[in-house]
């Protein structure tokens, strides 16, 4: 979202003076051994603020915080000389932990949890304190002979726990407000009011009391929070047990109150801060592997939801069936499309066996394409196949399977894509049979002929072959024109179609030309089949407006044998001889 001028004046303000504020409070109540402040949340405003804003945004918000930190220690701190060094290490502290932050953020959360809790602890709870300590303790030793060591342990650990306990919190809240986004899921109101009632109530029962064990139980509410609430609620229970046990802890109440940290310790109440701030970061710590935990959970639910979202909504509406099998065959499911195919609804589908649904000569070749996409999981395989759905007419389908692996690379189910390929199938059969048939006289050509010859004289059964030839054709053609000669030629093939046996193939092999296979046939049997043809060829007689057409054929027949070529040629030669010897009749090859 895009921040005006504006909106980066006001932010830088609101956090200056929230810096300000808490910077104030942190000096004039905690500064117990009289040098630096034991408890310090300023830093971590800063950089939760930060966190939030565009880089370009940071100069202003850096400079308002540096003009609140120089005025408090000028004013109310350690004095003018200690404050520019002061202010350079708390702001380097607050510019590099919102830096590192979001560095780790960008790149481990909430996926890689230990990098982000390394780079989290070591990086914002341990080396940027440790660097600001260092400047300080420094400092303060130089312009106010203050000891090194008291100073450069307080500060280290306010600070680094004013971090760790506040910035998750804070930068989540700085984040809502600068997307606008709310802080809970709708509905998620009650829950949140009732762990946070629960948590005040647990942190005033157990603060009002001295049994130390006790500590524990807000510890493990803080941890339920986690499991059962947003990362919001989660965060925000830490800070009110930081609120309330630590108002409670300074009036001397509760476990903490109780304690001399070490007999050597001259100050007993810097001790006991020490030890609740120690408390509540192990607290934060503990809660917020949680939270990446529940944040990964929801990310991953959310882009599954849309994912299956996704998918139903192909699946749902695509005309082609998807269908989900498991390793077995059974069907787990069946997208809508199923009821256009086949007439049953998908319910119908789930539980039956893939194999029941393609008809019994086409199963081999199923199978195989099963078993080819189990060999190679993601390849997807495709198959043509007459299905037979649950009883229904058969029909022609076509599915791709793809198979589909689980986590541990074996394959527990297969995803097909299943679509009616019954039109395509017409039309591959017309184009075949268009690729076999004469198309002036519908019967089958050449073609045709020779595949049928190859497969019958393959056969090894005696069978017989004739070829036959109009005499005088030409003079038709001349005499009447091609259009007779066209019907003709159809009448003669109808003719012959009728005259020969059903189990005889006439085929049209060139111009004029035709030939008849006999299967099963002796040479003399064959003969006298075309005795019948040529018999009934002249009595046919084509009407024309010149009076009709009548026609003879000569033929040759011979036997057929594995090799169709050399009965053709033999043939030939017997009709080469029969037209020699004055055409209109048969001859038989030697
Ligand atoms: P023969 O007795 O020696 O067989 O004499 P023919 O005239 O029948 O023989 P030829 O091979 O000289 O002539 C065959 C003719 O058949 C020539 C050609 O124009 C004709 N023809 C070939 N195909 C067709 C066709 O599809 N339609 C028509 N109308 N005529 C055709
Ligand atoms: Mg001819
Ligand atoms: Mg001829």
């Amino acid at each position: 979202m895009a921040i005006t001028p504006a909106a980066s004046l006001r932010a830088a303000i609101v956090t200056g003076l929230a810096f300000f504020i808490s910077a104030f409070v942190a000096v004039h109540y905690s500064r117990l051994s009289g040098g630096v402040a034991m408890v310090w949340l300023a830093n971590a405003i800063l950089a939760a603020r930060l966190h939030a804003l565009p880089v370009r945004c940071w100069p202003a918000t850096i400079l308002a915080c540096a003009v609140a930190g120089l005025m408090l220690t000028s004013l109310f701190g350690l004095g003018w000389r200690a404050a520019p060094f002061l202010t350079a290490a708390n702001l380097f502290e607050g510019v590099a932990a919102a830096a590192i932050l979001r560095r780790i953020t960008r790149s481990h959360w909430p996926d890689d949890t230990a990098e982000w809790m390394a780079g989290y602890s070591l990086g914002i709870g341990l080396a940027v304190p440790l660097l600001g300590a260092a400047v300080s303790a420094i400092t303060l030793s130089l312009v106010a002979g203050l000891p090194m060591r008291v100073n450069f342990v307080d500060w280290l650990i306010g600070h680094s726990l004013g971090l760790l306990i506040f910035l998750p919190c804070g930068s989540l809240v700085c984040m809502a407000w600068q997307t606008r986004e709310p802080l809970l899921p709708q509905g998620a109101g009650t829950r949140a009011m009732l762990l946070a009632g629960t948590m005040a109530v647990l942190t005033l029962a157990v603060f009002m009391q001295t049994a130390r064990p006790l500590l524990l139980f807000p510890l493990l509410l803080v941890v339920f929070g986690g499991i059962w609430a947003n990362a919001f609620v989660a965060l925000m229970l830490p800070m009110i047990l930081a609120t309330l046990g630590g108002l409670l802890t300074l009036y001397g109440h509760g476990p903490i109150a109780d304690m001399q940290p070490s007999p050597t310790d001259l100050n007993v109440l810097a001790g006991r801060l020490q030890f609740f701030q120690v408390y509540l970061g192990v607290t934060v710590l503990c809660v917020l592997p949680i939270v990446a935990e529940q944040e990964r959970r929801r990310r991953r639910m959310r882009d599954l939801a849309h994912s299956e979202a996704r998918y139903r909504l192909l699946s749902d509406h695509v005309s082609d069936v998807i269908i989900h099998m498991a390793r077995s065959g059974t069907i787990r499911y069946a997208s809508p499309a199923i009821t256009q195919l086949t007439g049953h609804a998908p319910e119908q589908l789930s539980g039956v066996d893939f194999r029941q649904i393609v008809v019994e000569e086409h199963r081999a070749a199923v199978a195989a394409a099963w078993n080819a996409a189990v060999a190679s999981p993601g390849e997807p395989v495709a198959v043509e196949y007459l299905s037979l759905p649950l009883g229904g007419p058969s029909r022609w389908f076509e599915t791709h399977f793809r198979a589909v692996t689980n986590e541990t690379g074996d394959v527990d189910g297969l995803v097909c894509v299943t679509r009616d390929i019954a039109q395509r199938k017409r039309i591959e059969e017309d184009l075949s049979r268009a690729a076999l048939t004469d198309p002036l006289t519908g019967i089958p050509n050449r073609r045709a002929f020779f595949e049928t010859a190859e497969r019958v004289g393959a056969s090894g059964v005696p069978s017989a072959l004739a070829v036959i030839d109009i005499d005088y054709f030409k003079l038709v053609n001349d005499r009447h024109g091609h259009a007779v000669g066209d019907r003709v030629l159809r009448a003669f093939a109808e003719t012959a179609v009728a005259a020969v046996r059903s189990t005889d193939f006439v085929a049209r092999i060139g111009g004029e030309e035709f030939a008849v296979l006999l299967p099963d046939t002796e040479l003399v049997h064959a003969e006298k089949v075309c005795q019948r043809l040529a018999k009934a060829v002249n009595a046919l007689a084509v009407d024309t407006p010149q009076g009709q057409v009548k026609i003879t054929i000569s033929a040759g027949i011979a036997a057929l044998g594995a090799h169709p070529d050399a009965a053709l040629a033999a043939a030939d030669s017997a009709l080469y001889h029969a037209k020699a010897e004055g055409r209109a009749r048969l001859r038989v090859a030697a």
